[in-house]
């Protein structure tokens, strides 16, 4: 099983803590956060635009999964990282690039039109993965 992301989500996923756009946007991430949190040598190809989390953002909010600024947010983490569409590799490899590449105060640049931001959950997932701990469990 491969599971698509597209860049910026590879950084969102660490910090999620069960919120989202929709109940249904929600699980979905779920899903996948504990598929990676559980298996982490699950592959992961990084996609261009849209990709299986944007699969369930709800039909009746403001689309906004195609726009440039989404995919500025792709291209920054994805340098930040190292890493370029089209690449297959193991959820492991991904976290071993946050733990070498990112700072937990690099999101507040590299996210900062995001609206999530504010919360202060994406730079504890990366000060998480710092310290060398596992993601943790969902609430
Ligand atoms: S700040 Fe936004 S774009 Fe950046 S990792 Fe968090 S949720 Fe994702």
């Amino acid at each position: 099983m491969t599971i698509e992301l597209r860049g910026h989500h590879l950084l969102c996923l660490l910090g999620f803590r069960g919120m989202g756009y929709s109940e249904a946007y929600a699980a979905n991430m779920a899903l996948v956060y504990n598929r990676l949190r559980d298996k982490p040598d699950t592959a992961v190809t990084i996609v261009a635009g849209p990709d299986q989390l944007c699969a369930c953002f709800p039909a009746d909010d403001e689309p906004h999964c195609e726009n440039a600024s989404v995919a500025r947010l792709d291209e920054r983490a994805l340098a930040k990282l190292g890493l370029r569409v089209g690449l297959t590799l193991p959820w492991s490899a991904v976290i071993e690039r946050v733990r070498g590449s990112v700072e937990p105060e690099d999101i507040n640049v590299l996210c900062h039109t995001c609206e999530w931001r504010s919360y202060g959950v994406c730079e504890a997932g990366v000060r998480t993965v710092k310290r060398g701990e596992a993601l943790p469990p969902l609430p």
